[in-house]
């Protein structure tokens, strides 16, 4: 995918936060604790910008996906898109975007407990993000994959 529209996705997040305070004081930032097996999909193309956080390395899956590994620690502004829309995820259905709850972070994310103080604003920009990236083609066959991949989570973790 373009540089110019991974931006565009991440500036759509910008500094928003799930809530409009430091969630990480609540559960000890238990979604960024790090290790080798808790790799952050990227978003293709992605991994070029990780040469910006030195806290951050890439590693690929069987079929061939990026990954960013980190040891709990990154530089926050450069941290890769799906950690700026934790605990939330991005559904492709036919032509609409939907966001959702991760289905892998109901059980690591106390916020999923009360989604009602969920902040707005964040949930909007998610969408925005998803309509930016809807609008490229690599960005669509990311979602693609994404809605699958949280379809069938969802079907196994409820
Ligand atoms: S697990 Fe949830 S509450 Fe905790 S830091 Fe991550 S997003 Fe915030
Ligand atoms: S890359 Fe940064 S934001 Fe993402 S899980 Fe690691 S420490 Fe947290």
């Amino acid at each position: 995918m373009n540089l110019p529209v991974i931006l565009r996705a991440r500036r759509a997040i910008g500094k928003l936060t799930p809530i409009p305070a430091d969630c990480g004081r609540l559960c000890g930032a238990r979604c960024c604790h790090g290790g080798k097996n808790d790799g952050v999909l990227l978003l293709p193309g992605e991994e070029k910008l990780l040469f910006l956080s030195p806290g951050l390395e890439k590693g690929k899956s069987e079929n061939g996906r990026s990954y960013a590994f980190c040891r709990g620690k990154c530089v926050r502004r450069f941290r890769p898109f799906l950690c700026r829309i934790y605990p939330l995820g991005i559904l492709l259905r036919g032509e609409r975007i939907l966001v959702t709850a991760d289905p892998r972070a109901k059980r690591t994310c106390p916020l999923l407990l009360a989604p009602e103080y969920l902040s707005p604003a964040f949930i909007g920009a998610v969408r925005r993000a998803g309509e930016i990236l809807k609008g490229d083609p690599e960005g669509r066959a990311f979602l693609r994959d994404l809605t699958k991949e949280l379809r069938d989570y969802h079907r196994f973790i409820g």
